[in-house]
């Protein structure tokens, strides 16, 4: 049976010293109900989706049962959570193995709400049914938009409630990463690991995510350069596409650039730099705007914990190396997010009036309380619509400006339309269709709206008719959306 579902497990983080991982014993729920599966993502996974509706597999999903040549281990980490440094490690997740798929890549499979674990401090490890459905929908919404990220294979319900502050019904999800290595992993090493753990898990990270540098004479040095690169690449991106994650601890953020941990992360409409969805986030610590700054403070602390692998003698050595590469992260960053919008604007080559051209049309929204995405998506349809800033004398003039902009360069008008639906999502998830969604689930048991969403959601440049309905916006209420962290 096992051969057949097409479980491939190889599992490396095992080779990691036993600080790095707690071996967890099931922790089993009493009537676990398959409610929905990623059958692609399976098929990709090198799993058989029909046999993954089955008993067997269900019971895999749902912590009940460890599969054959599967892990059960809860992987340790720290943290810095709105400033604050702290232990943490997997409250409420268990690793179920590291798939090797058909063409040879690597995958953990992780359950999410799987029950207590040594990290669970005073939590109950479990998870709600709302919760896992919304990281579900944002997490395959992102893959869609290309922006990397951890992807959703399954969520069951476990039969038990939780309770928070009424019950609601419990349910695990599985996800799948390219790793879980986090900043924070590296934080628990150098905090309460020896410099040979902290090293071990340093060759282990590039082993995996960065192979073709290990070696390179100053290999941590580049490892740093490289996980600096590619979390520049992926901050351009959620910027790009008004993307708010909502709680970028250093404990939520990847050494292989993935999205992780979707809690009360939300894509903003209007488009102001100060937006916040999240009810913890009382500061706007990680409002839209200041997501950049964050990744580099993140950065930082991640520096701290590789330094002494830079240099062994020469400390003020190793800062200063530290300092240089970290300084490269603000132009990678400009560079990606300039590259970005020319495309979003359709521009194929680069003038020096271009960030100001950018700008001020992000002024403008800012101005006329602008949704960031249909402004961009009305640009790339040609099409002008009855608001504000559609409205605006200063907008016509900036409109004529673009144009004169679009003009000046070789390619066509046509080629410039292709760029710019190809940069441009139609949709994206809107709050209120995630919030319809999960509650038909929830409340009534019907997965169909989800369903119907998670598709149109997976290629959100269609700008196919059946997608025209999903752009519109929110009646208004007066009350800005508020996203809670829903564990
Ligand atoms: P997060 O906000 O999801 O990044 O989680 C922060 C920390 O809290 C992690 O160590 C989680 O494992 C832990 N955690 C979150 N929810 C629970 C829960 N219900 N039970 C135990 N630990 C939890
Ligand atoms: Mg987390």
């Amino acid at each position: 049976m096992t051969q057949r579902i097409g479980w491939n497990f190889n599992n490396s983080y095992e080779s990691l010293p036993d600080k790095f991982y707690s071996i967890i014993n099931p922790n089993p729920v009493e009537a676990p109900k398959l409610v929905v599966l990623n059958e692609s993502l399976a098929k990709e996974l090198g799993l058989n989706p029909d046999l993954l509706k089955e008993k067997e597999a269900v019971n895999v999903f749902a912590g009940n049962k460890v599969p054959e040549g599967g892990a059960s281990l809860a992987q340790a980490y720290a943290g810095h959570q709105f400033g604050n440094f702290t232990m943490l490690g997997d409250g409420r997740a268990l690793l179920v193995g590291e798939q090797i798929t058909p063409g040879g890549e690597r995958f953990d499979i992780q359950l999410k709400g799987s029950g207590r674990t040594p990290y669970s401090r005073g939590g109950d490890g479990r998870a709600a049914l709302g919760p896992m459905l919304r990281e579900y929908i944002i997490s395959e919404a992102m893959h869609g938009l290309g922006i990397p990220t951890t992807r959703s294979l399954a969520v069951v319900t476990t039969g038990e409630p939780v309770i928070r502050e009424e019950d609601l019904p419990g349910a695990i999800m599985t996800r799948v990463a390219s790793s879980h290595l986090r900043v924070g992993t590296f934080e628990f090493a150098s905090q309460w690991g020896s410099i040979e753990e902290l090293q071990a898990l340093a060759d282990y990270a590039i082993e995996r995510h960065y192979p073709k540098i290990k070696d390179d004479e100053f290999k941590y040095l580049t490892f740093y350069k490289e996980v600096i690169k590619r979390q520049a690449s992926l901050i351009a991106k959620w910027q790009l596409n008004g993307f708010i994650h909502g709680v970028m601890n250093t404990d939520n953020m990847t050494i292989s650039g993935e999205t992780i941990d979707y809690g009360p992360c939300a894509f903003m409409d209007t488009y102001d730099p100060e937006t916040v969805f999240s009810s913890i986030d009382v500061q706007g610590r990680y409002a839209y705007g200041n997501q950049p700054g964050i990744g580099a403070w993140n950065l930082a602390r991640f520096a701290e914990t590789l330094i002494q692998l830079f240099y062994d003698k020469d400390k003020d050595k190793a800062v200063a190396m530290a300092q240089e590469a970290l300084s490269g992260y603000g132009e990678q960053f400009n560079s990606n997010w300039m590259a970005g919008m020319r495309a979003k604007l359709g521009l194929f080559n680069e003038e020096k009036e271009d960030e100001t051209l950018i700008k001020e049309l992000l002024n403008l929204m800012h101005e006329h309380s602008a949704d960031y995405t249909n402004t961009f998506r009305l640009l790339t349809i040609g099409k002008k619509e009855n608001t504000a800033l559609f409205s605006a004398p200063e907008f016509e003039k900036w409109y004529k400006k673009w144009q004169e902009r679009l003009e000046r360069q070789e390619e066509s008008k046509e080629s410039s339309e292709e760029l710019m639906r190809k940069s441009n999502p139609a949709i994206i998830p809107r709050n209120h269709r995630v919030e319809e969604a999960i509650e038909a689930a929830v409340e009534d048991g019907d997965f169909s709206v989800m369903e119907d969403l998670v598709k149109v959601l997976s290629n959100p440049f269609a700008y196919s008719p059946e997608q025209k309905e999903y752009c519109q916006l929110p009646p208004k209420t007066g009350e800005p959306y508020r996203t809670y962290c829903g564990t």
